[in-house]
């Protein structure tokens, strides 16, 4: 028998830090590497030690690039880890954008609490500056998915398709010929711009997502409301604006707007894209043509369709324009980012309208928006709200209930152990107990750093 430790070091009773460490004779694997966001309680525990030995971990596996999986990388390395970061081309495409993202508001956020002393150090230092970032970059190496990667004598894994945003996979990791799968975020069965996910066929060991496990995304009619809200918003001669997150989000909003214009839904109204990240992250699409339904012709044909702000003078002239236009810009909850210079700006108008578009977590000005909070601080003011607030909550890039349940549907054999992984409280427990109902599988609920050994 040969013993396989997981350590579950984060995304563990609660969705955010994902990280998975296997120990196994031959090789210590860690899956995914992200950075705990959201509530301070959650944030403060980036800045704990990881409680292993970071020089010991050979390889780093990540399923996407979001921030919740790949933004502790930086901290990994400068703790000692040297290994590869294993990943998708264009999962590593958007992890390097995230991290220098991420590692640019590190730092300008450090700067900012020395010069107005509130921080509790006397020197308050980045959680990773820009050039640990780039280090970080450079232990990159890419691979196709559905190709089997050694990585010792008797473990493989390979990387397959699961929808959730470009380049996003599940794991199939087999270790002493047993079946780890590790699901990563699963995408929708129905997305205008990616496949539906593949499915995994066989898993002696389940690690399940469980965002959405106690929930089902409302029946919206996505275009109704967005083409109401442009006619109100020209009827007014207003803005709308609409924060949206930079990876995906944006993409999918360009795409249907562009669809509405295309089948005359909605007349020929400005739209401008303000969003830096964004355009990164549009040529991540440009570039990896087979990881997305668009063809190059039409991803051409939709750039051309907006107006692709890049300086920030042209935010102003965007915001002066007096004609009734559409403002994309991030960050999607608000939280920072090109959009709070809109809003300090238009908000307090009556003909402005905000859209918000997807989960806005607590904390952040976006639920305060959502909320009906008649004020909203923004670079230490108060600004009024006179605006209309709005909200799409179905265009998600996550599974909800049902498609979880079809994801796992495809698995052949009863998993020797589930793991919810990657949920809050309530949607762990729902989860365990609707699987329990409708696949017979007892599933367990780690807990933040719990240890599972299983012998092989
Ligand atoms: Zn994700």
């Amino acid at each position: 028998m040969r013993k396989v430790s997981i350590k579950f070091l984060g995304a563990s009773g609660t969705v955010t830090g994902s990280k998975f460490y296997i120990e196994t004779p031959e090789i210590n694997i860690l899956v995914d590497c992200g950075m705990f966001q959201g509530l301070k309680e959650l944030r403060e525990k980036n800045w704990q030690p990881l409680p292993i030995d970071v020089s010991k971990v050979d390889v780093v596996l990540l399923t996407h690039g979001h921030l919740d999986h790949t933004g502790y990388l930086p901290r990994l390395v400068k703790e000692g880890f040297k290994g590869q970061i294993i990943a998708t081309e264009p999962t590593l495409s958007i992890a390097r954008i995230i991290l220098l993202d991420s590692a640019k508001i590190q730092e300008e956020q450090a700067n900012k609490a020395n010069e107005e002393g509130y921080s509790k150090h006397p020197v308050a230092l980045p959680f990773y500056n820009l050039e640990e970032a780039e280090n970080t970059i450079k232990l990159f190496s890419g691979v196709k998915k559905d190709e089997w990667i050694e990585l010792s004598k008797n473990i493989k894994f390979k990387f397959q398709f699961n929808g959730h945003i470009i380049g996003s996979t599940f794991i199939h990791l087999e270790i002493f010929e047993k079946i780890f799968i590790f699901s990563g975020d699963v995408g929708r069965l129905n997305d205008e711009l990616l496949d539906p996910p593949e499915r995994p066929k066989w898993a002696d060991y389940l690690f399940l997502e469980s965002t959405y496990g106690n929930k089902l995304h409302p029946e919206e009619n996505i275009t109704e409301i967005l083409s109401n809200l442009i006619q109100k918003t020209i009827n007014d001669r207003g803005t709308l604006i609409i924060p949206s997150f930079a990876v995906e989000r944006l993409q999918l909003l360009m795409y249907l707007l562009w669809q509405m214009y295309k089948k005359n839904k909605i007349p020929n109204i400005p739209i401008f894209i303000d969003s830096p990240m964004g355009n990164n992250v549009l040529n991540v699409f440009q570039k990896y043509p087979d990881w997305h339904k668009l063809s190059m012709n039409a991803y051409e044909a939709m750039c051309n369709h907006f107006t692709i702000i890049t300086s920030y003078a042209d935010t102003w002239k965007t915001i002066d324009d007096p004609r009734p236009k559409i403002v994309i810009a991030g960050s999607g909850m608000v939280t920072g980012g090109r959009v709070l210079t809109y809003l300090k700006q238009l908000i307090d108008e009556p003909k402005t309208n905000v859209l918000l578009v997807g989960y806005q977590s607590e904390g952040t000005r976006g639920r305060q928006l959502l909320e009906g909070t008649h004020e909203l601080k923004m670079f230490g003011k108060f600004y009024p709200v006179k605006a209309s607030i709005h909200f799409i909550e179905s265009l998600s890039a996550h599974a909800d209930q049902a498609e979880l349940l079809h994801w796992i549907d495809n698995i052949k054999n009863i998993p020797e152990n589930v793991f919810l992984i990657h949920g809050e409280p309530g949607a762990l427990d729902a989860f365990k107990v609707k699987i329990r109902d409708t696949k017979g599988w007892e599933c367990h609920i780690p807990k933040l750093n719990e240890i599972v050994d299983l012998w092989l």
